[in-house]
Order: C-alpha cells, then sequence, then structure tokens
C-alpha cells in the first residue's frame, strides 16, 4: 500500500511538475499567436541564463511577460553569447488581480544592504510599486540615480523570479514625501505610519474599513522619522497617521509588518 501511494504520488507529481526555471520578459508583443519564437537580448537574463543557471538549448523553462503578467512553459531553443532564442509553447497562468492587493509603498531610504533588504523582501511578499523617499532626516544621499535605479530593479527582478511573482515591482527615483503624496493623489486609501502622536489609529483599525480589492498606499518614514512637517503634508494629501504599536521599528521592519498585515487581511 504505502508503495501504491508512492507510485500515486510521483505520478501526480509529473503532471503538474513546471520547469523550476523562470525569468521576466519584458519585451514580449501585446498579440502573440503561440507557439511563438522570441529573441531574449537583455543582458542581465542572458546572462543570468548562459553563467548563472548554465541552461542548454533544449531545456523547458518558465517566461514571465511581465506587460501582460502571463506565465508561459517555453524551451531554449538557441543559447547565444549575446542573446537567447525562446519558444513559448503554451500559458500557464494569469495573474488574478482581484486576489492581489495592489500595494504602493513609499518608503524612507535606508542605508546600505538594508535597502537591498527592503526591496527584496518587500518584493517578496508582492509589493506593486516601491517610491524611495528623500526625506528632511534621510541620511542616504542617491548621487548616480540612473545607476542606482538599475541595480534596484535588478535586485527586485531577481526577487521576483524566486518568490514566482507575475508581475515586476517597479522602483521609481526618489521623491520628496510630498512628491510621493501628489503621484498617489489618485488612490483614496493611504496610511502614513508613524511611531509616536495620540491622533494615530491602530492599523488594524483602517485596515478592516479599507477595500483590499483596491490600491492601498503606505508610507515610512527614514531611519530618522519623519517631521512633524513631513507627517502633516502627507495628511493633508489624505494620509491617515497610523500606528503598529507603541515599539519603535526600524524603516524596514515597520514596512515589512505593514505590507504583511494588508497580505494577512486580504486572505492570500
Ligand atoms: N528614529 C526615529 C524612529 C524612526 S522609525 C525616532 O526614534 O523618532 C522609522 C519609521 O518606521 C517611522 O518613521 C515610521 O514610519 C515607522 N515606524 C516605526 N515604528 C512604528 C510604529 N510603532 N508604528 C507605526 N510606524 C512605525
Amino acid at each position: 500500500m504505502a508503495e501504491g501511494t508512492m507510485m500515486m504520488s510521483k505520478e501526480s507529481k509529473k503532471t503538474v511538475e513546471l520547469p523550476s526555471r523562470r525569468f521576466f520578459v519584458t519585451d514580449l508583443p501585446d498579440v502573440m499567436e503561440l507557439p511563438y519564437s522570441h529573441m531574449v537580448t537583455e543582458a542581465f537574463t542572458v546572462n543570468h541564463l548562459r553563467n548563472v543557471l548554465r541552461l542548454k538549448s533544449g531545456e523547458s523553462v518558465l517566461v514571465v511577460d511581465a506587460n501582460q503578467e502571463i506565465s508561459y512553459r517555453a524551451t531554449l531553443d538557441e543559447i547565444e553569447r549575446d542573446q537567447v532564442l525562446v519558444t513559448l509553447v503554451s500559458k500557464v497562468s494569469e495573474l488574478d488581480s482581484a486576489a492581489m492587493t495592489t500595494i504602493i509603498l513609499g518608503v524612507g531610504l535606508v542605508k546600505g544592504d538594508r535597502w537591498d533588504w527592503v526591496l527584496q523582501k518587500t518584493t517578496e511578499l508582492g509589493v506593486r510599486r516601491i517610491m524611495p523617499l528623500e526625506t528632511e532626516r534621510t541620511v542616504v544621499q542617491v548621487k548616480n540615480t540612473a545607476q542606482k535605479q538599475g541595480r534596484w530593479s535588478q535586485i527586485v527582478r531577481s526577487a521576483a523570479e524566486q518568490s514566482e511573482g507575475l508581475f515586476l515591482p517597479e522602483v521609481s527615483a526618489p521623491l520628496t514625501p510630498r512628491e510621493f503624496g501628489e503621484m498617489v493623489a489618485i488612490y483614496g486609501q493611504k496610511a502614513v505610519l508613524v511611531e509616536r502622536g495620540a491622533d494615530r489609529q491602530t492599523f488594524n483599525t483602517v485596515l478592516s474599513g479599507w477595500d483590499l480589492t483596491q490600491p492601498v498606499v503606505l508610507a515610512v518614514g527614514p531611519e530618522g522619522g519623519w517631521t512633524q512637517e513631513e507627517v502633516e503634508i502627507l495628511m493633508g494629501l489624505n494620509f491617515q497617521p497610523v500606528s503598529l504599536g507603541d515599539r519603535v521599528l526600524r524603516a524596514e521592519t515597520a514596512a515589512m509588518a505593514a505590507i504583511s498585515a494588508v497580505v494577512y487581511e486580504q486572505g492570500a
């Protein structure tokens, strides 16, 4: 009997088996007829497939169309130095956007590795957009913005691939709190996280009043905290001040705790 069960589980595993190697493609056309052959030329992806995963032609992979948010079973046809020819064979899955809350995170830039960690971990949890904030008390100065943004988007891309996401979160250039608040003006559900203040509501209370089929915007301050003026600017732009409790968390912990709460509340 034990043997029979084993065989069955082997069988059923076989039928659902999917290639574990996956990568995003951002330049597929809107309309494609399958099978569809596509030349991957992005250096980051080509390098990853050739030199990191060391894939060979004929191998099966999962290609995620980052624009349509659909994944495809595919085969690698030719692997060359600067390009990889891949053929998309069949559709595997499509993002059910209703099943996942769109989370937009504005977060004060933090130093060094901890910033990479913010990008990586919030991506794993499904953040849609990360907007780095340069606030009055931000200690990090971003000098070469384009270069930094390129590196950030690679971190996010790897994290999205690793966590089997169907979309690529966007990391914007650093913004001031006001610029950020104005850019997200169209959204109705916004919270600014504050570590003290009598007027803040618990995040729990605020979340239970939100409709999580609609986007939510979270603003987390930098290591040094928001200035009073920054909190007022955001409140003036319809952000509700919220608390995650009486303990003072580091910015990256606060971001993770708030996003986890949204993910939990929407029942993922
Ligand atoms: N150094 C500052 C603390 C900054 S904490 C001070 O001691 O005043 C960094 C950011 O994390 C804050 O700006 C806030 O957005 C968020 N945060 C930390 N703890 C929080 C809490 N208990 N509730 C809500 N937000 C919190």
